[in-house]
């Protein structure tokens, strides 16, 4: 919107540009305002230091764990990503997963984190410590990236891998694009062919489809977090159905997100199989994640 008709025509339009760049798919009109200048200098100077903190090792690699409801032992892990960076200290992911994500440098980044993950649990083999699948997320930006399953496997053979140790979590909003469908079903294929597991992530946030269980053969589904925080009654009927709908189809299923006791028992009592949370921990550095691990249930 054109406030000051004497503007000059170049900075309006440079106005409009910046705006239009910060389209999402499902949002056809956007404003422009002053916040955007802020976000996209911001941003700027983020990009910049992207590829010296890769080369420094600045991304680190964080592990929260997932605990089984049944046996109440550890029984995977999620790596995520910290950016901790030696002028700017810690820089969280909502900053700037989504500027990666527009520029297609998450690609880089997700199999950067993807080796760290490989150099870790080669490491705790090798130690002979008990090992738990661990997973990692991997950005729609991969999908159509030519034959990128085979970079994830030569790191996984370079590094020894075992198979069913490593779980790819797939976000649903991966299949806006119905064309898709066909493209991320070979792609899930290729992923089990290559003894890797895999997860559909933030189910039933946003475009979540019931109709993606039928077309996609994955392992588990992460219900995300959004979907527990009401606690009304129709909320834990929608989510007892969903936990046992996905047994019924051999679908392991994950609660993401849980922090209290009470949202606990309701999903022992709706017979959920893992749950990953504040409530166990919070992601935790690799090391401090290896004492988290070995100290775990001693002290009750
Ligand atoms: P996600 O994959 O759904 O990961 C779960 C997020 O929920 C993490 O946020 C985690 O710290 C947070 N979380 C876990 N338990 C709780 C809880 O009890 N309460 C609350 N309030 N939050 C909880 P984080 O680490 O900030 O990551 C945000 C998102 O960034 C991730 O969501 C994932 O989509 C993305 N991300 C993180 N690391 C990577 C990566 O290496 N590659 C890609 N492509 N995306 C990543
Ligand atoms: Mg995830
Ligand atoms: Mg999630």
């Amino acid at each position: 919107i054109i406030d000051d008709p004497d503007m000059d025509i170049r900075i309006i339009q440079d106005r409009a540009r910046t705006a239009a760049g910060y389209q999402d798919e499902g949002n056809q009109c956007v404003f422009y305002d002053n916040n955007l200048t802020e976000k996209v200098n911001r941003e700027m100077k983020l990009d910049t230091l992207f590829d010296e903190s890769i080369q420094n090792g600045d991304f680190k690699l964080y592990l929260q764990p997932k605990v089984s409801l049944e046996t109440n032992e550890i029984c995977g892990a999620e790596a995520l990503v910290r950016w901790i960076h030696p002028e700017y200290g810690a820089i969280y992911p909502s900053d700037f997963i989504p500027l990666f994500e527009r520029n297609g440098k998450i690609c880089r980044l997700d199999i950067y984190m993807f080796e760290e993950v490989c150099k870790l649990v080669h490491q705790w083999k090798e130690e002979g410590r008990k090992l738990v699948p661990i997973s990692v997320n991997l950005s729609r930006r991969n999908i159509g990236m030519g034959n990128f399953v085979q970079n994830y496997v030569e790191i996984k053979e370079k590094y020894d891998i075992p198979d069913s140790l490593i779980e790819f979590e797939l976000t649903e909003s991966l299949f806006f694009n119905t064309q898709q469908i066909q493209i991320v079903k070979q792609i899930i294929e290729e992923m089990h062919a290559h003894g890797f597991l895999c997860s559909l992530d933030d189910f039933g946030f946003g475009y979540s489809s019931l109709a993606l269980l039928k077309e996609f053969d994955v392992d588990t589904i992460k219900l995300d977090r959004q979907f527990f925080l009401g606690d009304s009654d129709k909320m834990w009927k929608v989510v007892g159905k969903l936990i046992s709908l996905a047994k019924e189809l051999g679908i392991h299923i994950v609660a993401e997100g849980i922090e209290t006791p009470e949202q606990l028992i309701c999903l022992k009592e709706n017979d959920c199989d893992m749950v990953q949370g504040y409530i166990y921990s919070k992601p935790l550095a690799a090391l401090d994640f290896k004492k988290w691990f070995d100290t775990y249930g001693r002290e009750k």
